[in-house]
């Protein structure tokens, strides 16, 4: 990394979501940042309804097989343990995870690696809940059967229990952060939209230019666009956007009593997931390789230069108000119901939304200067498990940033989230050792595949 750590007199950052925000607020509590002006911009209202960070919840876990996530994890549930998971912000309802007997995607490496690490790494005590196990190890259907109540479908035929994970609400976490962020009085919030980057020379970014037309200049600007961001740098082969599918419905009270005090479940066979249910409202999900949706755009670091490139950028109700989950999605998510609660199999879904993962090859984050245009440093790259880290990721962001590491691992973690040094050759369609649903679908062709 060659960029000056000099304090900028100006930063400009681009995108509210957890890595922009949680970014802000860092800065605005830094010392040495203290005489810095500092504007966030969104292109929506917060909170913006299509972010990744914005939904109704996301599992906080240290179930990694990478120890450096594992105990980064461990150090924000801390925080969502106190005041940032208090009046209902975070549920530490335990998370379940499974196999089945087929694990085509190879589940089963990711699984027995995170419980290695929260065993041996965390030292979670190995035992029965009753007993003070914070780990259940479950060997056979029946083990299952004793942790989730009222589901006697086939729910997999091994795994455990982390009962101190659990899920954040989390618009809710992201509105309290925002109002930490206001209460600093160090940040000025902008509502809008970046068109792209302002590059000078060739060699370095100076700010923003908006579609209004008006150029923001800064000392820094810190692009935090989540699944947008490769439509304003060329990040092919290094991050990628992939649209996974959240569908959701209501419960009777019986059954919300009947359900409510199970812990989530991750099924790392196919993917598939159901979030302890909360306020009557059961979500399935899946996480995916998820579906691209290639778009051309002028190459965005040259847009003079008639250039075009085609990436894979979101598609949201905010661009498209009647755009619902492919059949091929909401059909998974039903024969996962038929599987796990047949009784809810043909429940109408209340909504269904596609959300947008930021994907790069290996799941690490991208949190780094550029390595080519002084005064840009971008951070994204959540690859669909970023949340759980927000009270605590702007912190590690301006580590990185103002290369000063607070945390006992940051080289660590550093190394991991630096600008790859060569890009992948394909671009999209990665692997973290866990999704499911089909490779290489194209969101276009799955909807005009519904309608045949
Ligand atoms: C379906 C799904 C399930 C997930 N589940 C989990 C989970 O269980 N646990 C977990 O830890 N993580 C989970 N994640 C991952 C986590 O939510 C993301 O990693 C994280 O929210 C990414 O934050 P972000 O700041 O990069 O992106 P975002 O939250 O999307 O923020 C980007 C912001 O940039 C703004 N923006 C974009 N373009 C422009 C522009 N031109 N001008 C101005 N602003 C712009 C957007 O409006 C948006 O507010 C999940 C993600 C998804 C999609």
């Amino acid at each position: 990394m060659s960029q000056s750590r000099n304090i900028p007199p100006t930063v400009l950052i681009i995108g509210s979501g957890v890595f922009g925000l949680g970014t802000a607020y860092a800065l605005a509590q830094r010392l040495e940042y203290r005489n810095t002006k500092i504007t966030l911009l969104d292109r929506l209202e917060f909170p913006a309804q299509d972010a990744s960070s914005i939904d109704s919840s996301r599992i906080v876990r240290p179930d990694y097989p990478d120890a450096a996530y594992s105990k980064l994890a461990s150090q924000a549930r801390k925080y969502w343990r106190r005041d940032f998971g208090a009046d209902g912000r975070y549920t530490e309802s335990g998370l379940c995870l499974l196999l089945d007997e087929t694990d085509e995607n190879n589940g089963r490496d990711y699984l027995n690696k995170s419980l290695e690490n929260v065993r041996d790494k965390l030292g979670l005590k190995v035992g029965r809940r009753e007993e003070g196990g914070k780990i259940t190890v479950l060997n056979d259907l029946s083990d299952i059967r004793e942790v989730i109540k009222g589901m006697d479908g086939d729910l997999g035929r091994c795994g455990y229990v982390n009962w101190t994970s659990g899920w954040a609400q989390a618009e809710d976490a992201m509105k309290y952060l925002r109002t930490l962020v206001e209460e600093t009085g160090r940040v000025k919030f902008r509502r809008t939209e970046l068109k792209q980057l302002l590059f000078k020379n060739g060699d370095t970014v100076e700010g923003a230019e908006l579609t209004s037309g008006e150029q923001v200049t800064a000392d820094l600007t810190i692009l935090a666009t989540g699944a947008w961001t490769p439509k304003f740098l060329d990040l092919r082969g290094i991050a990628s956007a992939s649209g996974q599918i959240l569908t959701y419905l209501d419960l009777t009270q019986e059954e919300q009593d009947r359900l409510g005090s199970n812990p989530s479940i991750l099924n790392e066979s196919n993917g598939m997931f159901i979030i302890q249910p909360s306020n009557r409202v059961l979500k399935v999900a899946r996480h995916g390789y998820g579906y691209a949706n290639p778009t051309t755009i002028p190459h965005p670091e040259r847009p003079e230069s008639g250039e075009e490139i085609t990436v894979s950028l979101p598609r949201t109700k905010t661009d498209d108000p009647n755009l619902n989950v492919p059949l091929e999605g909401t059909k998974a998510c039903r024969e996962f119901l038929a599987r796990y609660l047949p009784d809810l199999a043909d429940r109408p879904f209340t909504h269904t939304r596609i959300c947008w993962y930021t994907d790069t090859p290996n799941s690490d984050w991208l949190i780094d200067y550029h390595p080519k245009y002084k005064g840009l440093f971008v951070t994204t790259g959540g690859s669909g498990h970023a949340y759980k880290f927000l009270p605590i990721i702007g912190d590690r962001i301006v580590d990185v940033l103002s290369g000063k590491d607070r945390n006992q691992f940051g080289a660590e973690l550093r190394k991991k989230w630096q600008w790859p040094k060569q890009k992948f050759r394909q671009d999209h369609v990665w692997t973290d050792g866990w999704r499911g649903g089909r490779k290489g679908m194209v969101l276009d062709e799955e909807l005009t595949r519904a309608k045949l």
